[in-house]
């Protein structure tokens, strides 16, 4: 969850593009976050081992899912899933599922702030801040 909200975040920034990957043991599925214009396309790769992938290309994996959105809808939607989370699990809960990784409130909070300056987004926003 933090890697999405931060790698959604970080493409506000000059930054054309944002990785992560989540270790599915034994393998690693990668997504890849690309702005194109004002649309995000997201691929996911999968890798067959997560011990020696993530020091490969993209082009080592297969890719499993792509699609591409325009940045506001995009953004909102990760910010309705962290809100969602945290409405499920609440702050404690989410750091007992999520052993050692609290909820990224911070991360949610940039990414909110993010998206109501730069996006023209025409979705409600009653989401309470964290
Ligand atoms: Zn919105």
């Amino acid at each position: 969850m933090a890697d999405l909200v931060a790698g959604t975040g970080e493409l506000y920034g000059q930054q054309p593009s944002a990785r992560f990957f989540f270790d599915a043991e034994p393998q690693e599925l990668r997504w890849v976050l690309r702005t194109t214009d004002d649309a995000i396309n997201v691929t996911v790769y999968k890798f067959p081992d997560v011990a020696v992938s993530p020091d490969l290309p993209d082009s080592h994996g297969t890719v499993i899912w792509q699609s591409t959105y325009p940045r506001p809808a995009f953004a909102h939607a990760v910010l309705k899933a962290a809100h969602t989370v945290l409405t499920e699990h609440g702050e404690a809960g989410y750091r007992a599922k999520w052993v050692m990784h609290p909820y990224p409130s911070g991360l949610v909070q940039d990414l909110r702030r993010l998206h109501m300056r730069d996006d023209v987004c025409d979705l409600p926003h009653d989401l309470p801040c964290p």
